[in-house]
């Protein structure tokens, strides 16, 4: 491995010279050692220094990236675009400078959205680089606060971390939306006592779904059958823990079988747009295995510096699914597909699962891609819109590079008029938890989407990440008179479009 001093970037930058910028300066030593001794024990131990050294190498500073960077576009601040980061991040690993607290701000305030890496003629893996990054400033504790350390604990280290805890904590979120115990809240002016950031993200609260996941799928279903709409009546529920399922009955030949990912934020809030998944997936000729209990894949973690935490639940996807006897492993959140294509990165150095992670990573599919990939059947009959236009989400286009296949599917659908959105691909300011971290910019991100939409004049917008299908449709809640009302995302159109396929086949036959 090649180790060399960090390039500088351009020298009219605020970023040319980070060591010798205060905002960069290493942290103050309190401990009476030897401040090069103790920096130079802080640099061996340094994430990004034992990173790779090419990947810090790639970016030949060409700048093609900065027009496509929303947090460069914003400030016009070389600290603030890809380039300038990678050179803060060649300077941790170079020993040139320590993660110290502005290091960690900027790390935060990138919102990891990889549309740097679309536009990159070097190919540069910002991807890695980042979550590198991040889990360095984790380590050091450069953003630590004991507020920010308790709620990480919180929500890394345990609901997100255990399956069955977030269903409780969203049970309960359930029943306080609709017992009207939140209506009452709101009115009497209870939430003034809340801290000031929790005031503001209180209407943003999701709202939990009746019914997760488990209840709206059975384990394993065949077939071609289209059940009516997500509020039929649910299978028989087989909970297992994770791990236990790790062989399934004899696969129907006639079947392509796969499995289908829950996740999490999807579980609680868009279960239906996973029955929807596996409706289309049914009526393409799959065999559809879901398992009842899913753990999160571990994208939130992995992006917000918990690497450990990531592999921990990389390993228990590993467990849960029979991967040799699937044809795919099929997501249809675009910010999870991302991550989950990576098992293999992760796990690389653990003997134990590094094999079945690299064979994770080939059978991961998007919905989209899957379906372009087998063919996808048209639907015979509409799905009850005429006009949508389509936000593509950062880590389905920029990640996975998925960007044609849900236009493709779109446009399958009879009577169905596919407008582009301008700036399709630009982030919506929803980018995992930046819309809590950084309300401000995620705030102007999301006015400037609203207004590429009201362009569009079509009444419904179709997306497909959890993340930003919230994120839109908070934004358009708040904006009553916007053309666009109704925020979606191509599968359930097209499950919507098999629907009424199957509807009007049935009324013919009543005939
Ligand atoms: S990930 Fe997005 S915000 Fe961060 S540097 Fe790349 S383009 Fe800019
Ligand atoms: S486009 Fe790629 S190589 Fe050029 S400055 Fe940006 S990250 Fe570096």
């Amino acid at each position: 491995m090649i180790h060399t001093k960090s390039a500088l970037i351009p020298s009219q930058s605020p970023a040319a010279n980070p060591a010798a910028n205060p905002l960069f300066s290493c942290k103050a030593n309190h401990t009476g050692r030897s401040p090069v001794l103790l920096f130079s024990r802080m640099h061996q131990s340094s994430l990004l220094a034992k990173l790779d050294y090419s990947v810090l190498q790639q970016c030949m500073h060409c700048g093609m990236c900065l027009p496509s960077c929303p947090t460069y576009d914003e400030t016009k601040r070389e600290r603030n675009s890809p380039r300038g980061r990678i050179s803060l991040m060649r300077a941790v690993a170079d020993g040139d400078l320590t993660a110290s607290r502005a290091f960690a701000e900027e790390m935060y305030y990138c919102l990891g959205c990889l549309a740097c890496e679309t536009a990159c003629p070097a190919g540069v893996d910002y991807g890695s680089l980042f979550e590198t990054a991040r889990a360095e400033v984790e380590r050091t504790g450069a953003a630590a606060t004991p507020q920010r350390t308790f709620w990480r604990w919180l929500t890394l280290r345990h609901l997100f971390l255990k399956p069955r805890l977030l269903r409780a904590l969203g049970t309960a979120l359930r029943i306080y939306q609709k017992s009207g115990l939140q209506f009452v809240v709101r009115k009497s002016g209870l939430l003034r006592f809340l801290p000031l950031s929790l005031r503001a993200l209180e209407p943003q609260t999701p709202t939990i779904a009746p019914r997760f996941s488990h209840e709206l799928i059975a384990e394993v279903e065949r077939g071609f059958a289209i059940r009516p709409s997500a509020s039929a009546e649910p299978p028989p529920s087989q909970n297992k823990e994770p791990g236990e399922t790790n062989s399934l009955p004899p696969q129907t030949p006639a079947h392509r079988r796969v499995a289908l990912l829950t996740g999490c934020v999807q579980d609680l809030t868009f279960p239906h747009i996973n029955r929807d998944t596996a409706d289309v997936l049914l009526a393409n000729g799959c065999e559809v295995f879901t398992p009842p209990v899913q753990p999160c894949c571990g994208s939130l973690h992995a992006h917000n510096g918990d690497l450990e935490s990531a592999r921990t639940l990389a390993r228990r996807q590993l467990d849960l699914f029979p991967v040799g006897e699937l044809h795919a492993i099929i997501t249809n959140a675009g910010g999870c597909g991302s991550h989950l294509k990576k098992y293999g990165h992760l796990l690389a150095d653990d003997p134990a699962y590094a094999a079945r992670a690299h064979d994770w990573d080939a059978k991961v599919k998007d919905i989209h891609e899957y379906l372009v990939e087998n063919g996808c059947r048209p639907p015979g009959a509409g799905c009850g819109e005429t006009s949508v236009t389509y936000h593509e989400s950062c880590h389905l286009c920029h990640g996975q590079k998925i960007t044609a296949q849900p236009r493709q599917l779109l446009k399958l659908i009879p009577g169905l008029t596919l407008t582009e959105l301008p700036e399709s691909s630009w982030c919506c300011g929803s980018a995992g938890i930046y819309n809590i971290t950084q309300p401000e910019q995620s705030a102007k991100l999301l006015a400037r989407k609203l207004t590429n939409l009201a362009t569009t004049q079509a009444p419904v917008v179709a997306t497909s990440n959890p993340g930003c299908h919230l994120q839109l449709q908070n934004g358009l809640t708040a904006h009553p008179g916007h053309p666009c009302q109704t925020v979606t995302q191509p599968v359930t159109l097209l499950a919507r479009a098999y629907r009424a396929e199957m509807a009007a086949a049935e009324a013919r036959l009543d005939r």
